[in-house]
């Protein structure tokens, strides 16, 4: 049964499941989709009244995973369409040439293949050589400064994922969703930064968010850039 309350300015939509239980439980998957199992016969107003005390833990979990909701938009990979790198809009040219390949200039990706099929290939291809280099690149000087914190990540990693924006593995390997490359440097930034104080702070507790502060200033403005520009 899918249900919602409304917390705040924020509404929290969930499924609920009634089972052989004794007390409710919540959980928050990476896709922030909330599950709450409540035990047989409780009613609708316990359960609302549960959630309700557990909102602000339950928003703090889906924004956990720093994650976005995939957009639905179907790109045809033609010419005059408009693709992101790093914060900017630019528009494909193909161009019929037996190179296969992607050139980046003033204005334009000019795809140039014999076969308008491979354009997204060609494209993807581009867009994750450009991810390891700029990634390597902006994180370097971050993971320099966050030697102070005792922390020495074992790996910044490129993964495609669904609904996250970067992840942090307890051992310290940092994962960065390659689509990122799409959004402005600021923005990558502030992913690798969240992950990296998390190598300090596990949970987003209150210390995490000081020391984010700290380290970022600007990082709402460039959450939210993140949130309006992918999700
Ligand atoms: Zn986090």
């Amino acid at each position: 049964m899918q249900r919602s309350i409304q917390y705040g300015s924020e509404e929290i939509t969930y499924t609920l499941r009634f089972s052989k239980r004794k007390t409710l439980g919540i959980s928050v998957h990476p896709d922030r989709s909330t599950e709450v199992n409540a035990p047989e016969g409780s009613s609708l107003e316990k359960v609302e009244e549960k959630i309700r005390k557990k909102a602000a833990w339950i928003l703090k979990q889906q924004d956990h995973f720093l994650s976005f909701e995939p957009r639905n938009v179907t790109r045809k990979y033609i010419s005059g369409e408009s693709h992101l790198y790093l914060g900017r809009q630019y528009q494909l040219k193909l161009i019929q040439s037996p190179d296969n390949s992607v050139k980046h200039t003033g204005r334009y990706f000019e795809i140039r293949t014999q076969d308008s099929t491979k354009a997204q290939f060609l494209m993807e291809h581009w867009y994750l050589e450009k991810s390891k280099v700029w990634f390597q690149t902006i994180a370097e000087p971050l993971l320099e400064r966050f030697k102070k914190h005792n922390v020495n990540p074992s790996k910044i990693e490129i993964r495609k994922m669904q609904y996250r924006w970067g992840s942090c593995s307890p051992k310290g390997r940092i994962l960065l969703n390659p689509e990122l490359i799409k959004a402005p440097k600021a923005c990558i930034e502030y992913v690798i930064i969240h992950e990296l104080c998390h190598l300090v702070h596990r949970d987003h507790t209150k210390a995490f968010f000081d020391l984010q502060q700290r380290e970022f200033p600007e990082w709402k403005k460039w959450k939210s850039k993140l949130e309006q520009l992918l999700a």
